[in-house]
């Protein structure tokens, strides 16, 4: 397999990147279920490597502009970057992170391993304050899920120039939307069971590394630790990832619109979007993103309310999770790790249905 030519936008890299070149290979890299392999070959046993993780690698490398390697999920990716780090180590982020972040990182502070620094993502003084003397830079722009936006930036190179390793969440902009390496992070962590995916049928995560070494440091944590991605998992990854660019395209248009209708909503208290020119974030994405993501969070009085029009929904799915081709929408404060987020405020995942449709469901719910 051929590394994309570096010129190729991200739709075609989507496209073509990943695959076996050689005359007569199939144009997809099947799934190669394989624990044993025969020896005098490249790959010595299952937990090792995988030609179908691999092509999975190659390509959204290729979309992040580094070198990647896939896990299990994205808590397994989130666990190879932080458990490897010296004992003590001071860590920044983001205090409205993902609640298995912070959930994750509060566990290993707990156990001793590290020293926590919680941040307003969104205040850029603070965070470059708090990097005095830290090892790692945890950013997640927009967050999850209140949509703040981390202005990237000048972020990364502040954390640059102090010498603090950068990482970027960028599971709801994905590379089709912002390119952290591009802006100067070390590293970008998906979950892979979002957006790369894209279907809602699979559990995956993927680190993208600016540096080739710290590729090798990532697979020996996973080799070690056994966090390897499932051979089916890391072949529809792939095929969900073929397809980024134009989902995540229209998905953003649809989330624009539905967006802007519920702003202009008596019915709603407060829309989070950063397409919406009302939005705190909305300048800074304006620069960082090319669009501004199927993510939707708003507002509605309480967690009664706000429940109740989740029932009454009859296209848009209740559930947890985000990022797939359906719409689906979630209370957080249901969530334990959730408390300091609005009991009324919904987030909702935008998928590919017809805007109208989604609109229509909205509307019927909200009336009740
Ligand atoms: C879901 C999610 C994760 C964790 O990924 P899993 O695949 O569920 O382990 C990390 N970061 C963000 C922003 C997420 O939404």
């Amino acid at each position: 397999m051929s590394e994309p030519p570096s010129n190729w936008r991200p739709q075609t890299i989507a496209v073509a990147a990943g695959r076996d070149q050689s005359p007569g290979a199939p144009l997809n890299v099947p799934p190669t279920f394989a624990a044993t392999y025969r020896d005098g070959g490249d790959i010595g046993y299952g937990r090792f490597d995988n030609p179908t993780w691999s092509a999975f690698e190659r390509t959204i490398g290729g979309l992040e502009g580094g070198h990647a390697v896939s896990f299990s999920s994205g808590q397994a990716a989130s666990t190879a970057l932080l458990t490897p780090l010296a004992r003590g180590a001071a860590v920044v982020f983001p205090q409205d992170a993902y609640t298995g972040t912070r959930a994750l990182l509060t566990e290993l502070e707990q156990r001793g391993a590290l020293s926590l620094r919680a941040v307003d993502v969104t205040d850029t003084d603070a965070v470059i304050a708090a990097l005095d003397g830290a090892r790692v830079l945890w950013l997640e722009s927009p967050t999850n899920p209140m949509l703040g936006i981390a202005e990237l930036p000048r972020l990364l190179e502040a954390a640059t120039a102090a010498r603090v390793f950068s990482v970027v969440d960028n599971t709801f902009a994905t590379p089709v939307l912002q390119q952290p390496l591009a802006l100067g992070a070390d590293a970008v962590l998906h979950s892979a069971t979002k957006y790369l995916g894209g279907h809602s049928d699979l559990v995956m995560g993927v680190v993208v590394t600016a540096n080739p070494q710290r590729r090798e440091v990532l697979i020996e944590h996973r080799t070690m630790r056994g966090s390897v991605p499932g051979v089916m998992e890391a072949y529809l990854a792939l095929r969900g990832l073929r397809t980024l660019a134009v989902r995540v395209r229209e998905q953003s248009a649809t989330a624009l619109e539905l967006a802007d209708r519920l702003n202009s909503d008596p019915r709603i208290d407060t829309v989070h979007y950063p397409g919406l020119p009302s939005d705190p974030g909305h300048e800074r994405a304006s620069v960082q993103m090319s669009a501004f993501g199927g993510m939707v969070s708003f507002v509605l009085g309480d967690g009664d309310a706000a429940d109740r029009v989740v029932r009454a929904l009859r296209l848009i799915v209740g559930g947890t999770s985000l990022g797939g081709v359906e719409s689906t929408i979630d209370r957080r404060r249901r969530w334990p790790g959730e408390e300091r987020v609005p009991a009324g405020l919904l987030r909702l995942s935008v998928g590919l249905e017809h805007v109208e449709d989604l609109w229509e469901d909205l509307d019927q719910a909200l009336t009740g």
